[in-house]
């Protein structure tokens, strides 16, 4: 019988690489704690309905990416593809956000989109996001900007750019909205076939059609500041101002529209030089509308969600460090077999001290257990003259040292020096 694989797009993330998962999420996470944000665990899989109404119906996750299937009971279910419309189902339906009430809200894991693989781009990849919800005010969108460059910083990351965006609200986007179809309109004959098709479903996400000929005629497109109403003009210059006043460069870039339909006012990604064509390694903006798209009281909100899998392709491209690989610090070997419970007894304490400790459990030879024993910083040996004397052997394995302990005072040496 053949082997079975995991599927295309998808990837086992193996010891060598997850202890440096660990620290980016442990970083993230100590980072979301100092800026005021708590943790949450949401489902993985929701109603299909919460992303077409909230992600939307015309856009390319929920078009042609979403893992959707029935479950035995009928219900049409989706793996979640992104963590926002998920945050918002769970402060509405646990009353997070009543009577002005705001909340701050982190997670991170698993997010599902049908895409074609690349380097950087998975099917099952991974997510750190945050939202802020409750606020509508821009000092808010501040935070969450400077929250996301903050993670970065900490990891040493370097070469990103910050790109923001306006995108107006449901007001002043309808009136651009059909701006941008006029003008289309006039070169449709140039534009590629998706692009075709998203002129009168989505006409906003020709602009960051990545085509160089589709990118040349929305150079050319009427310019979205020009259709912004009053209120979101003052938005997004308070942004800038806040970006301003905390000193972080960034561009402006018209033609950033974001794939999900969400968004309303602030959009923003962060880019890194170092990622080739998936350049982005976060996303995020303003999204005032999705809660009443998914059926709740309107709560405002403002969010970001970075890519796992980017951050550890740039850091490792960049030579960031990861902190420092975990490894087991005691073997205990047995000398010969009458000392195998003596060993595994030792063992037992010192992991009860938390002290890591490993011990043959195969019956292998004394030989073949101090090979294994490599990269430990101690070996504690145990063999018929310990056992007589109720010692045991400690053996330094960066020094080569050693000395005989009692055994009743093994843990506290071994706790004593290993730092
Ligand atoms: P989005 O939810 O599309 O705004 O994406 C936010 C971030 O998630 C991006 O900036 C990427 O870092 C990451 N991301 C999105 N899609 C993928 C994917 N298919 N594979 C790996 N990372 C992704």
């Amino acid at each position: 019988m053949a082997a079975i694989s995991a599927p295309r797009g998808t990837r086992d993330i193996l010891p060598e690489e997850s202890w440096k998962w660990s620290y980016i999420v442990q970083t993230a996470g100590e980072t979301m704690k100092n800026f005021g944000f708590s943790e949450i665990h949401l489902p993985i899989f929701e109603h299909t309905e919460l992303f077409s109404r909230g992600v939307g119906e015309t856009t390319d996750i929920v078009e042609k990416e979403m893992y959707t299937f029935e479950d035995r009971g009928g219900r049409s279910i989706t793996l979640r593809p992104e963590a926002t419309a998920g945050v918002m189902r769970a402060a509405i339906e646990n009353n997070l956000c009543v009577q002005g009430a705001s909340a701050k809200l982190w997670n991170w894991g698993p997010m599902f989109r049908h895409e074609r693989p690349q380097k950087g781009r998975y099917r099952q990849f991974y997510q750190i996001d945050a939202e802020c919800l409750g606020i509508s005010n821009a000092m808010a969108d501040v935070e969450i900007i400077s929250l996301s460059i903050e993670i970065f910083r900490r990891l040493g990351l370097k070469n990103l750019e910050v790109v923001i965006n306006s995108v107006g609200c449901e007001k002043c986007r309808p009136v651009y909205r059909q701006k941008l179809i006029e003008y289309f309109e006039t070169r449709k004959q140039d534009l590629c076939e998706t692009c075709l098709a998203r002129l009168d479903r989505n006409p906003l996400r020709i602009l960051d059609c990545k085509k160089e000929v589709c990118g040349q005629i929305a150079d050319g497109a009427p310019d979205i500041f020009d259709s912004l109403c009053d209120e979101c003009r003052e938005h997004f210059a308070e942004v800038r101002a806040g970006l301003e006043r905390l000193g972080f460069a960034y561009t402006l870039n018209k033609r950033l529209v974001r794939g999900l339909d969400y968004y309303t006012k602030t959009a923003y990604e962060i880019l890194s030089g170092d990622l080739g064509a998936q350049n982005a390694v976060a996303g995020g903006g303003r999204y005032d509308n999705l809660s009443s798209a998914v059926g709740g009281n309107k709560i405002p909100g403002v969010g970001f969600a970075c890519g796992l899998d980017r951050i550890m392709l740039v850091m490792e491209e960049q030579g960031c460090s990861f902190g420092k690989m975990p490894e087991t610090e005691v073997y205990v070997a047995a000398l010969d077999d009458s000392a195998r419970g003596a060993a595994q007894i030792l063992t037992h304490e010192l992991r009860k001290n938390k002290i890591s400790a490993t011990s043959d459990t195969s019956g292998k030879s004394f030989k073949a257990q101090m090979k294994n024993a490599g990269s430990c910083k101690f070996a504690c040996i145990i063999g018929a003259d310990e056992l007589a004397n109720d010692t045991v052997a400690v053996k330094n394995l960066r020094d080569s040292s050693q000395v005989s302990v009692p055994m009743n005072d093994a843990v506290s040496y071994i706790q004593k020096n290993l730092n």
